[in-house]
């Protein structure tokens, strides 16, 4: 499968790109230090029409796919931006296009690709129902064409801030379903127009704009409901398992702005007359870990330099190892040191090494020696006796 971006997906990076340089840090910092939502930022990327970045372009979206979504949200992240609303945004319009009926996707969805409407809200978590999704407790009953929700939700993001929201509530006890899996109805509700939603902000440890909610008999068109009434589950895992797949991709995101920041501070920070960079501590983590800067880390194959580097370093180890052992063994015999046995451990076991060699997999015994006597006799104190050192080849 290719992993690298189609001239398509490079185009949105470079529009990314281009539009985050007008979000530095200090206007993300600033949201933070108020508790905001991104409003400007928000404006922004839907007028440049991603907000339906994920709607069929028969209703004027821009009809991208799931890995299209993930890199957009991976470079805002990587590039010190909180991309929330957008990946709330992006799993629900996927939902609403594939399950909702004609009649609300016609309603709805050209105005979320045109960034008229948003639809970032999504209430499912209750109380006592969070992983076990089967035992949410809100109740929806149908009275002719509309259904009334009555129900208590925790941790429901952006409910300020959205026009649309998609809730999970039970149109049939738990006890009466095959599965407990039955009985789960989702709703489209319009928060513009919806009463009965008491709603109160929860103190999160980063900026997220979240609420409790008490829902008071309200009053949901039936033609707003999503996929078949008590069968709601299928289409509920196209909203979590796209969900888990773009905040991953924001943490992809966020691992690289932070790594990146990391490996500058190491260089700027001097400590004992040098830059702890220059120390083997912190350049070794920082240097297998930094990706090159300007790829994306999900979706481009290439490796970056430095653990370019350290493969050849190991190939070129093995090789040394291979022709070691080679000479030892005799034809067709199988090339393992007596004192390797990797059996299970998928490693062929040609460790040469003098001390521990520290890869996974090798029982070379001993893996550590004792400090003999006459090598530490100049450096030995009582403190020290006794403990073992740790040798690389
Ligand atoms: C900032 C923030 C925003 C949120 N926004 C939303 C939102 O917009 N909409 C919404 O519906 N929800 C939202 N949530 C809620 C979130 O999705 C839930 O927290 C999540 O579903 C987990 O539920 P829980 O907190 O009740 O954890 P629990 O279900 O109580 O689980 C506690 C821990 O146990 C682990 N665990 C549970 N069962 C098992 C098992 N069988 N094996 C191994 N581990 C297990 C879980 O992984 C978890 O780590 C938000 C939460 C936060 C913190």
């Amino acid at each position: 499968m290719a992993l690298a971006p189609s001239d398509t997906q490079r185009v949105i990076l470079s529009t990314i790109a281009r539009l985050m340089d007008r979000f530095p840090p200090d206007y993300w910092k600033g949201l933070e230090d108020r508790e905001s939502y991104p409003e400007a930022f928000v404006a922004e990327l839907e007028a440049q029409g991603f907000g339906g970045l994920l709607i069929p372009s028969e209703y004027g979206g821009a009809g991208g796919s799931l890995s299209d979504a993930a890199l957009v949200l991976e470079e805002i992240h990587a590039r010190g931006g909180n991309a929330q609303p957008f990946h709330g945004q992006f799993y629900l319009s996927f939902l609403v296009s594939r399950f909702a009926s004609d009649a609300i996707r016609r309603k709805f969805l050209p105005d979320l690709a045109q960034g008229k409407l948003r639809m970032q809200s999504f209430a499912l978590t209750e109380p006592d129902a969070g992983s076990d999704l089967a035992r949410i407790a809100t109740v929806a009953k149908r009275q002719g064409d509309r259904y009334r929700i009555q129900g208590h939700k925790v941790f429901i993001s952006r409910v300020e801030q959205s026009d649309l929201m998609v809730l999970v509530a039970r149109t049939a006890p738990l006890e009466e379903g095959a599965k407990r899996t039955e009985g789960l109805s989702l709703f489209l509700v319009d928060l513009r127009e919806a009463k009965g939603i008491e709603r109160t902000r929860i103190r999160t440890m980063f900026n997220s704009q979240t609420y409790e909610l008490f829902l008071n008999d309200v009053e949901v068109p039936a033609e707003n409901r999503i996929g078949e009434e008590g069968r709601g589950f299928e289409p509920l895992l196209h909203v979590l398992n796209p969900e888990r797949i773009l905040i991953a991709s924001e943490c992809i995101g966020d691992a690289r702005w932070f790594i990146e920041r990391s490996a500058e501070y190491a260089k700027q920070r001097v400590v004992f007359g040098r830059p702890i960079g220059a120390t083997r501590g912190s350049s070794s983590p920082l240097r297998t870990r930094t990706p090159a800067s300007s790829r994306p880390t999900s979706c481009d194959g290439t490796r970056p330099d430095s653990t370019r580097r350290m493969r050849m370093r190991r190939r070129s180890a093995s090789m040394r190892t291979s022709r070691n052992t080679s000479r030892r063994s005799a034809p067709g015999r199988r090339r393992t040191w007596p004192w390797t046995s990797t059996a299970g451990t998928g490693w062929p076991g040609t460790c040469t090494s003098s001390g521990r060699c520290g890869r996974r997999g090798c029982t070379r015994w001993p893996p550590s020696r004792t400090i003999s006597s006459s090598r530490t006799s100049r450096i030995r104190s009582s403190a020290s006796r006794g403990r073992t050192e740790s040798r690389g080849p």
